[in-house]
């Protein structure tokens, strides 16, 4: 993961008002051909600085944005367009579970900071190893579960889906965040709406990106 700040005077305009918003982002293209856009969250966001915080993962050179991301150097240029739609905290939910890989921290971790004292939050992120947890601010009384994929993308090993099937979780009055890889995001989903009949307007569920696909997106 790697934390890219940017800066720029029409950042100090955008109407960034709930956490887990997202924006398209236009990666530098050589001449002649067009920019490949790709959806990422804001992790961080000053107005008056004009200033916003992206947390990209980092998983090789065989997509634009993470190729960039990489090699990514003060004075680069940058292409956005947003914000889209975040996460509406529901003010009446007494308890809160989020479940993601590590293209889903920047957008958990937002979360978190933007719940209420007196709530109760448990997270499941999975990121490749102890180096890559963050430390997590929230006045909610938070349990986090890391787990590790080891050399796998996080998201892809099946983990977060039997820890959060292990868990003893309490889902009434819950309000529930499940995102990242898309198959993962399916089972975690899956088992919540079937399995536990969790009501599905308590479930935000958003496929960010699938294994094998560029630029994949799904969400209901
Ligand atoms: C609303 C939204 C918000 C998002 N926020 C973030 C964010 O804050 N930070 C972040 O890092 N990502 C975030 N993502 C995911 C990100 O947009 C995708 O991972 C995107 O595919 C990365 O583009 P790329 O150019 O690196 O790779 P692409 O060109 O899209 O894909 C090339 C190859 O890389 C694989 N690939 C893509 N992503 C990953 C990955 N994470 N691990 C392993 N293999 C991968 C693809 O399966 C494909 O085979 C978000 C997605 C959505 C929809």
């Amino acid at each position: 993961m790697r934390r890219v700040t940017l800066v720029g005077d029409d950042i100090k305009r955008l109407p960034v008002e709930h956490p887990a918003q997202w924006m398209k982002v236009f990666l530098p293209a050589p001449p002649g051909r067009k920019p490949e856009g790709r959806a990422y969250t804001i992790r961080r966001y000053e107005a008056t600085a004009g200033l916003m915080e992206m947390d990209f993962v980092l998983h090789g050179d065989n997509g634009p944005a993470s190729a960039w991301a990489e090699k990514a150097k003060v004075g680069d240029v940058l292409q956005l367009a947003g914000p889209r739609a975040g996460y509406r905290v529901d003010p009446a939910a007494s308890r809160h579970l989020m479940v993601g890989d590590a293209t889903s921290l920047p957008a958990i971790a937002a979360i978190l900071e933007a719940l209420p004292p007196g709530v109760t939050a448990d997270a499941f992120i999975e990121v490749n190893g102890t180096d890559e947890e963050q430390k997590l601010e929230t006045a909610a009384s938070l349990n986090v579960t890391w787990l590790h994929s080891g050399s796998e993308p996080p998201g892809t090993t099946g983990q977060l889906e039997l820890a959060v099937q292990g868990a003893v979780l309490d889902l009434s009055d819950c309000q529930v965040w499940v995102a990242g890889e898309s198959f993962m995001v399916r089972a975690v989903r899956t088992y919540l709406t079937v399995d536990r009949l969790l009501p599905s307007g308590r479930l935000h569920a958003a496929g960010y990106w699938k294994m094998g696909d560029a630029d994949h997106r799904d969400r209901d």
